[in-house]
């Protein structure tokens, strides 16, 4: 039987992870990266970029960037998730006919599950490199608050990338298995999960192989970018103390510092003081300026200990829903990178008064959970049973408006459940089943699923028809539902296609337009980030050049010149990678000549 890979697809960073050999182990990307930044861009050109070299253009071409389309997966356009990333990211967020968000980039609009696909694809394709054949099965993580739209959306994108998914299962779940939760080793676990952009905290019983999410909170905006941006903030501030120049206003400089504070923040994980370098961030009428500082784990610990702070509400939140204390925990898990910073595990170790359980990285804890959810699947690791639980409870709409529960929430899935209903008056000739989500006893405060009608009903008085509404999950948390009229055996069925999705029709379309696409290869994916590098220097040498030109040498003056409009020309006429790389070494020497001589004047003075 062919493997089955597990993916962690994350708001910031996805993962790829293979049952191989009798263990999980995560795969690294075509750069060499365990984990994948989530971010696609797409260039002038049309072409994608999906990962680091996406996320190392982004401050600069913020527009065509998207960031954490996690947040948009299987959401509405009016939703609140929506109008939050409206207002945080650059990218422009669009109404698409079915009422779903979806993104417009350049000339198009894509939706969230094509925009993940281009990212689940990367990962299939390095796994296909690792193993040396093709991967066509996966399964892939979602939070355990996810609803059923969300789920279904992430199944789709899935498909869109070649993938059959096999099973959609929850995050903290696959990081309880990769830690070895089974049936022999069960109990309560509080997963405490810190990442990029998100925070998640579950607490998961598991009793005789079934995983059940006994009560999940978090907040959706705290993460390891708020840490980078307290970073961020310290050298701004600094720099425009000492040269009077406000940095936030240079995109180049900004995405520089972006980089910068993110590696000095988990550099100061394993050391206790860490130095930030960034030659020529700005020019000033003194010449280009540098930006040079030690920051130290203390520094760093003072800015950030309020964010920190912010994760223990949730904590105790959970708790209180569930009736539970810190005492009740048989183990702690930490997932998420961030929790690989020193005070975070001191925070938690003082909440829950334990130490957590370690051993497996953080950032791939889940990948790897996913992936050995993918071994039990294909018979390659045996005894464990991995069940899941429905997050929110499934039901239908019944006179006056109230919303029937037929399947409760944390229900073990899959499960088959049944109900018989009636007409509210007589001769009622169809009967409407419109199927809901949510805990509010109201149909109209739930989230509406899909609804359809069971016609032709012979001519009965009102109580008289048997209506049997049938609920089937299966073991991915997809619904189906079924309405049969017992005098006329008559049925109608939906596969429950969310109120959010795309249709059949839309994913045989992108899935043509990516296998004719499938060219877009790697060469062209590196022509691209080096002409975003060529038009980034160019940029700053043709700024440093009309400031600071005439400290140059007659001579040098006319090279640096000549070499401006020709680094031009090539930019817009040429695609060959070499000569671009060449050209971008140049501007780089040109830079430097610029800098030499300033400073050389300068000490003349
Ligand atoms: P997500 O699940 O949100 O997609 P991750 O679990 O990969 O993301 O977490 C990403 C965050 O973890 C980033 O902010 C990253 O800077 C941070 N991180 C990664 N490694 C470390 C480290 N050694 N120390 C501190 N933070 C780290
Ligand atoms: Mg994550």
């Amino acid at each position: 039987m062919s493997r089955i890979i597990g993916i962690d697809l994350g708001t910031t960073n996805s993962c790829v992870a293979i049952h191989f050999d009798g263990e999980a182990v995560v795969v690294a990307n075509a750069e060499g990266g365990r984990t994948t930044p989530s971010v696609v861009a797409i260039t002038e050109t049309g072409e994608e970029l999906v990962g680091a070299l996406a996320r190392r253009q982004a401050v600069t071409n913020p527009e065509a960037t998207v960031l954490a389309v996690k947040r948009l997966i299987g959401r509405r356009y009016d939703s609140p998730e929506a109008r939050d990333c409206a207002s945080v990211y650059a990218y422009s967020i669009v109404e698409a006919p079915n009422g779903d968000a979806w993104v417009h980039v350049r000339e198009r609009d894509y939706s969230p599950q094509e925009i993940s696909s281009f990212i689940l694809r990367k990962l299939k394709e390095a796994a296909e490199e690792y193993l040396g054949e093709e991967v066509t099965r996966a399964i892939i993580t979602v939070p355990a608050h996810f609803g059923d739209s969300e789920r279904q959306a992430t199944r789709d994108a899935g498909r869109l990338a070649g993938l059959d998914v096999e099973r959609i299962i929850n995050e903290p779940t696959a990081a309880a298995l990769a830690y070895g939760v089974s049936e022999e080793r069960e109990g309560l676990f509080a997963v405490y999960d810190l990442g990029g952009g998100t925070f998640d905290i579950t607490l998961l019983e598991v009793r005789n192989g079934v995983f059940e999410v006994r009560a999940t909170s978090g907040d959706t905006f705290l993460g390891g970018e708020d840490f980078d941006n307290r970073i961020i903030e310290i050298l701004v501030r600094e720099f425009q103390e000492t040269h009077g120049i406000d940095l936030h206003e240079e995109r180049m400089a900004m995405q520089r510092l972006r980089e910068a504070a993110e590696r000095a923040k988990q550099e100061l994980s394993t050391t206790t003081s860490t130095e930030i370098n960034l030659p020529f961030i700005a020019v000033t009428d003194a010449g280009p300026q540098h930006l040079a500082r030690r920051l130290t784990r203390g520094e760093l610990e003072d800015v950030c200990a309020e964010l920190i702070e912010r994760t223990l509400g949730p904590c105790q939140e959970v708790l209180d829903f569930a009736g539970l204390t810190p005492a009740d925990m048989d183990e702690v898990i930490l997932v998420g990178g961030m929790t690989r910073m020193p005070a975070v595990q001191e925070a938690v170790r003082g909440f829950f008064g334990r130490d957590a359980s370690r051993g497996v990285n953080p950032d791939e804890v889940v990948a790897v959970g996913a992936a050995t959810q993918g071994g039990v699947l294909s018979g390659e690791v045996a005894d464990v049973l991995l069940l899941d639980v429905t997050p929110l409870s499934l039901g239908v709409e019944t006179a006056g408006g109230v919303f029937t529960k037929l399947v409760p929430q944390n229900t073990t899935i899959p499960v088959t459940v049944a109900e018989i209903f009636t007409t509210a008056v007589d001769n009622q000739p169809f009967v409407e089943v419109h199927v809901l989500q949510g805990e509010r006893p109201m149909a109209a405060d739930n989230r509406s699923l899909a609804r359809f009608q069971l016609v032709d009903l012979p001519p009965a008085p009102r109580g008289v028809p048997k209506i049997k509404v049938e609920f089937h999950i299966d073991a991915n948390g997809i619904v189906e539902v079924t309405a049969l009229d017992e005098a006329t055996g008559k049925e109608q069925r939906v596969r429950v296609e969310a109120a959010s999705g795309l249709t059949e029709q839309e994913i045989g379309r992108i899935l043509e337009e990516a296998a004719a696409s499938k060219e877009d290869d790697e060469e062209r994916k590196a022509r691209a980030d080096i002409q975003n590098r060529l038009r980034a220097m160019l940029y700053s040498v043709r700024k440093s050049f009309a400031d600071l030109g005439d400290r140059l040498e007659e001579e040098q003056r006319t090279d640096i010149g000549t070499m401006i409009d020709e680094s031009d020309r090539i930019l817009s006429d040429e695609d060959d990678v070499v000569v671009l790389r060449e050209t971008l070494e140049g501007l780089e020497g040109a830079a430097y000549l610029i800098a030499d001589a300033v400073y050389a004047a300068s000490a003349e003075e």
